[in-house]
């Protein structure tokens, strides 16, 4: 195995003896923070309770509302002066959450993110373009100062401007770049749309994530611009990319347990799931200095994947991420996620890339209605071929999701977008006469 740093070779018996001692080191720091001194107190806890890994159940978890409270600095466990770094979670779902660093803290992120890089095929020699905000969203900075330590040449393209993110990626002869799914796929139909050939664009690895994607998705953008793509995940409250990345088999995303303990819990009773059982994801920071996170409820649903990864990393595999706790929609009594929509979607040929679920309520009755763009190939004038694969689409949907949504064609690039940041999959219009 080639690697980056020597923890990616460590075996089990390695990883859970460190993982112990940091995490005791972890509760120690944390005691420096008015929220987990108070914490800690109520529970009767003490670092050297953890005598074993089992025993972080007996902490307490910690919610997103919990970060919300302490707003701004009721985490913090170091003087300010030791602060240089401050980032925010793009607020997604409410208010933003608010992560303060000190220089190790970003200097060790640096490294896991290098390290991630350098796992799929990344190296200094490599031309680096990061398509991705460079404000408070951790996806910006936090995916340049990775490159940079790796020693790419590294492009702080940002956002938007598609014309200008295209010409950056043929002038300097980018080979590797960071973009979110819907934007990727965006892009290569920007050129497509233009008569230019997408795949003649110079990158050959991209690294694809920031927002839940399907299987199809990735393929789709694999396809479309002729490079790989590897699936990135990673959240603010625990820095942001580089917790968990896929190797070059892109099969699960191994989660860095030198630096993090990952749990899954069923979300309603917050007990451990049994092994491989999907779940939410809970993680824990372990080299963090400035701002320790302990048992956070990412809201994230995944599993572990089981059995070892032919790459030889004996850091546990999650399971691509199949959406939030929060994503998940009730419509008549059935629970849809909007990732099981875009899979049976992205199935279909003539489907485009951009989709919008839309939920309504018509005299008491919800109903689900769903926006495809159709490729312009297909959006022809023949009525008959368009209302079958509207029912085609329709029926597809119904086995999946066992109601039965209408289906809307539309031409393709006339769905809103949000260029280049995380797309909006979803739009609930029951609740808006409250
Ligand atoms: P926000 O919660 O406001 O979006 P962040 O910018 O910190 O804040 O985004 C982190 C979240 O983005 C994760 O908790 C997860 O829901 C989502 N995410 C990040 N990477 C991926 C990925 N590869 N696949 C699916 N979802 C992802
Ligand atoms: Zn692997």
């Amino acid at each position: 195995m080639e690697y980056y740093d020597q923890a990616e070779t460590w075996d089990r018996q390695t990883i859970e003896r460190t993982q112990l001692v940091r995490l005791r080191n972890t509760l120690t720091q944390a005691l420096r923070s008015p929220f987990y001194r108070d914490r800690f107190e109520r529970a009767g806890l003490a670092p050297q309770d953890m005598r074993s890994l089992a025993d972080l159940e007996k902490i307490p978890f910690t919610s997103k509302e919990d970060l919300r409270a302490a707003y701004p600095y009721g985490l913090v466990t170091v003087p300010m002066e030791e602060l240089v770094r401050f980032h925010a979670s793009s607020g997604t779902t409410g208010a933003p959450v608010v992560v303060c660093h000190t220089q190790d803290d970003l200097d060790s992120w640096a490294d896991l993110m290098a390290r991630c890089m350098y796992m799929v095929g990344i190296r200094r020699s490599d031309v680096f373009q990061n398509i991705a905000g460079y404000g408070l969203f951790t996806g910006g900075l936090g995916i340049h100062s990775g490159a940079e330590r790796l020693g790419c040449l590294t492009i702080p393209a940002g956002t938007g401007n598609t014309r200008r993110q295209l010409k950056l990626l043929r002038d300097m002869r980018v080979s590797a770049l960071h973009i979110i799914p819907s934007y990727a796929l965006y892009l290569g139909n920007a050129l497509l749309e233009e008569g230019e050939d997408p795949r003649s664009l110079p990158p050959r690895i991209a690294l694809v994530g920031a927002e839940p994607h399907t299987e199809e998705a990735r393929r789709r953008i694999e396809d479309l611009l002729d490079l790989k793509a590897y699936n990135s995940y990673g959240l603010s409250e625990m820095n942001g990319p580089g917790v968990a990345f896929e190797c070059l088999e892109q099969n699960g995303l191994h989660v860095w347990e030198d630096a993090y303990i990952a749990e899954i819990v069923d979300p309603k009773t917050g007990e451990a799931v049994p092994e491989g059982e999907p779940g939410e994801l809970v993680m824990t920071t372990l080299c963090r200095r400035g701002m320790p996170v302990i048992r956070f409820r990412t809201r994230d649903l995944t599993r572990f994947l089981p059995g070892d990864c032919p790459c030889g990393r004996k850091h546990r595999r999650l399971d691509r991420i199949a959406g939030r706790v929060d994503d998940m929609l009730i419509v008549k009594g059935c629970n849809i996620y909007p990732m099981q929509v875009e899979q049976i979607l992205m199935s279909f040929r003539e489907v485009g890339e951009n989709y919008l679920i839309i939920l309504e309520n018509e005299e008491n009755m919800d109903r689900m209605r769903v926006q495809v763009e159709v490729r312009s190939e297909f959006f022809v004038e023949d009525m008959r071929a368009l209302t079958s694969l509207q029912r085609k689409i329709a029926g597809r949907l119904r086995d999946e999701i066992l109601i039965t949504p209408k289906v809307d064609l539309v031409q393709q690039n006339s769905l809103p977008r949000i260029e280049g940041g995380k797309a909006r999959r979803v739009e609930d219009r029951r609740f808006a006469k409250l």
